[in-house]
């Protein structure tokens, strides 16, 4: 087992089967499961489908499961890191899966949102903590980028809590599986640029909106957009954060570089 790839591997039948039920794959689906392990989900889902993509960063994982033999079944193993892997190989209307190693989660999260035009849905066994930041809503104590991301590419909804019991090695965290149905969204383009918006934003979470994005916009700006420049940065909505987007012309651009140089 190794610890830095975040190696939890699930061993409860019931937590797998309701995991199965939940994704409900069919041999007319794109499969691509990230990080397989030792294979507790690739089974049965190869199993259904017929045809699965798996990346798996650990070279001996990988080894393994390119011996396997599956008759009248085809197993693609990309030996990579998927914070690097370019979803696009995948095709187009791919549903996403995995039991995703939490340290590496929310990163990845966040690069899934520059394909998810290219997907169908997604599962996800994540930690119960990023699942919250996932959903919350504006002025929720968990609200933070990630929510701000989900909201604005997948409309989230969290199925079921698993205990640390049904992993071999146990976590020390409960785990919540979640689906991210993809919703038309921005552009990759404009998406980093929301990145960058919201990270400048979050950075300054104690102040107000007018103090917090004082480099971007005057108090008079921000009315115009219809926020209250006295509101906390926690407290701004999707469309709140879109509407000064397509507002900032460049002054965006020089905040990036002047934070970038400093
Ligand atoms: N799916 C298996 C299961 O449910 O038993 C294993 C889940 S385990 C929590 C996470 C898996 O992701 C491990 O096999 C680990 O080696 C792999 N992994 C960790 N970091 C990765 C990365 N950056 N890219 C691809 N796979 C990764």
């Amino acid at each position: 087992m190794r610890k830095r790839f975040g190696q939890h591997f699930l061993r409860d039948p019931e937590v797998v089967a309701r995991i199965i039920e939940s994704i409900a794959p069919t041999p007319a689906d794109n499969l691509l499961e990230i990080g397989p392990g030792r294979g507790a989900l690739t089974r049965p889902l190869l199993a259904r489908a017929r045809r699965l993509a798996v990346i798996e960063i650990d070279r001996d994982l990988a080894c393994d499961l390119r011996t396997w033999d599956v008759p009248g079944a085809h197993l693609r193993v990309y030996c990579e890191d998927a914070l690097h892997f370019d979803f696009a190989r995948a095709g187009a209307g791919v549903r996403v899966v995995g039991n995703l190693p939490y340290n590496v989660s929310t990163p990845l999260l966040l690069r899934l949102t520059r394909f998810h035009a290219r997907v169908r849905d997604a599962h996800f066994m994540l930690q119960r903590e990023v699942v919250a930041r996932l959903a919350a809503q504006p002025g929720d104590a968990a609200y933070s980028r990630l929510s701000v991301f989900g909201a604005c590419c997948f409309d989230v909804c969290p199925l079921f809590e698993v205990r640390p019991e049904a992993f071999a090695p146990k976590p020390q965290v409960v785990s919540s599986f979640v689906r991210l149905s993809p919703k038309p969204a921005p552009s990759p383009a404009l998406l980093e640029r929301l990145d960058s918006l919201v990270k400048l934003a979050f950075s300054r979470r104690r102040k107000t909106v007018a103090n917090a994005l004082a480099p971007l916009f005057d108090r008079q700006a921000l009315e115009r957009f219809g926020i209250d420049p006295g509101q906390r940065p926690q407290t701004l909505r999707v469309d709140q954060f879109m509407k000064m987007l397509n507002n900032s012309g460049d002054q965006l651009r020089e905040v990036r570089h002047a934070k970038q140089t400093l």
